[in-house]
């Protein structure tokens, strides 16, 4: 990335409007809650984290939820509980976080990294078939909804050869996608949300397994926990029984009540969050849609279902420089980000994961035009219109000193 260290600071003028990236809003009542949790004398894993999770698996429609350290390890104890043999292939996109691959390796198994389709940034049911066609059937395959956009994950288990029942749904950016009219959660094997401060219901650190299998949330219940015999956390209460059995190797994976106690209140506020996130997509969509350089973010079609607005991440045309932009909004005081940087380019992934020969160029193309400008609930009509007025200048400059050049 393009960094101007020489860059001479530049006065910033008093009507100009700083824009951060993101907002890690943690309300009143969520402060109150996490109180609440450090009088009771019981900070760790408890009723807070069963009543979060109970409240949790019916926003979602799903049977159950398992509340975990992150998304990551649920992940991991998603795959997990497969009990697939060691080095099994697990197709991932590309176009995801690092930590979702991590995951794959953690569990003992072995990533195979699919191409995406650079106008959506997910995979396609002929990009799986390249992975499938290159390494072999996959045992299980991890499906991200990018952004909070709509992953089409029947097309794509099908592409792979599994069973929804052999997907675990990366949902970090889906909390609030929807398959129609139904939530992200109860479609596949396990769903993994995320709780991290950047995240659609921000806790700081968190994540949230949902299932519709009563077994699996058995078992990711105690294998987040050591691999301890349910409802080993009562031990310590008066009247738990100290006495617990291991059957298999478990994690160290639990959710804390102070977590889970601000999670519950911070749920009943993320309808108006999810509202306001797509007011913001809305206003972002006017503004830069006469924006020549700019293509706004895909979508699902109309009917099909609802984008959770994670992200707002616009692709800049072949041409306009995406560090440079990036450097110039920073100047201008705005926020932005770029999700992701491919994992087949990334040191440790290029050695270990399996890359279709074909190779990787719909996100090497995509990864180039990457923007993702500031989207979460606080910000304001003012701020958007400041980040649009921004972009517009960086990208128009841009187009003229190659005009003249
Ligand atoms: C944030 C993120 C994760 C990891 O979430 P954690 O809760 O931080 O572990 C996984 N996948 C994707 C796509 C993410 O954006």
């Amino acid at each position: 990335m393009t960094t101007r260290i020489n860059a001479v600071p530049r006065a910033v003028p008093a009507e100009e409007v700083e824009v951060p990236f993101a907002d890690c809003y943690i309300t009143t009542a969520a402060q109150h809650a996490a109180l609440r949790v450090l009088r009771s004398g019981w900070l760790t894993t408890g009723r807070e984290v069963a009543a979060f999770e109970a409240e949790f698996a019916g926003y979602v429609g799903a049977g159950h939820a398992v509340a975990v350290s992150s998304c990551t390890q649920g992940i991991e104890l998603a795959l997990r509980s497969f009990g697939l043999p060691r080095g099994s292939l697990v197709l991932t996109s590309t176009m995801t976080f690092c930590g979702a691959v991590q995951a794959i390796v953690h569990a003992g198994l072995q990533p195979v990294l699919v191409d995406v389709d650079a106008g959506t940034g997910m995979p396609t049911p002929a990009t799986v078939r390249d992975a499938v066609r290159a390494y072999g059937p996959p045992a299980a395959m991890t499906v991200v909804h990018w952004a909070g956009d709509l992953a089409d994950v029947p097309a794509l288990a099908e592409a792979a050869g599994l069973t929804l029942d052999q997907i675990v749904v990366d949902a970090a950016h889906a909390l609030g996608t929807s398959a129609g009219t139904t939530p992200i959660g109860s479609q596949c094997a396990a769903t993994c949300f995320s709780f991290y401060a950047t995240k659609n219901l921000p806790l700081g650190e968190g994540g949230m397994v949902t299932t519709n299998d009563p077994e699996r949330s058995r078992w990711l219940h105690q294998a987040r926990l050591h691999g301890m015999t349910a409802d080993a956390w009562r031990r310590y209460l008066p009247g738990g029984s100290w006495r617990y059995d291991v059957a298999e190797a478990g994690l160290k994976a639990n959710m804390t009540d102070l977590q889970a106690a601000m999670g519950r209140a911070q749920l009943t506020h993320l309808p108006a969050w999810q509202h306001r996130r797509a007011q913001i997509a809305a206003r972002y969509d006017t503004l830069l849609a006469a924006q020549p350089g700019i293509a706004l973010p895909h979508r699902p079609a109309l009917g099909t279902g609802t984008h959770a607005w994670h992200l707002y991440p616009v692709r800049l045309a072949p041409g306009i420089d995406r560090d440079e932009v990036i450097a110039e909004l920073a100047q201008r005081r705005v926020g932005t980000s770029v999700h992701f940087i491919p994992v087949h380019q990334l040191t440790y992934f290029a050695r270990i994961a399996s890359v279709p020969p074909a190779g990787m160029a719909g996100a090497d193309t995509l990864f180039g035009q990457l923007l993702s400008l500031p989207i979460h609930p606080r910000l304001t009509d003012g701020q958007i219109d400041a980040v649009c007025a921004a972009l517009a200048d960086a990208t128009h400059r841009q187009f003229t000193r190659k005009g003249a050049s």
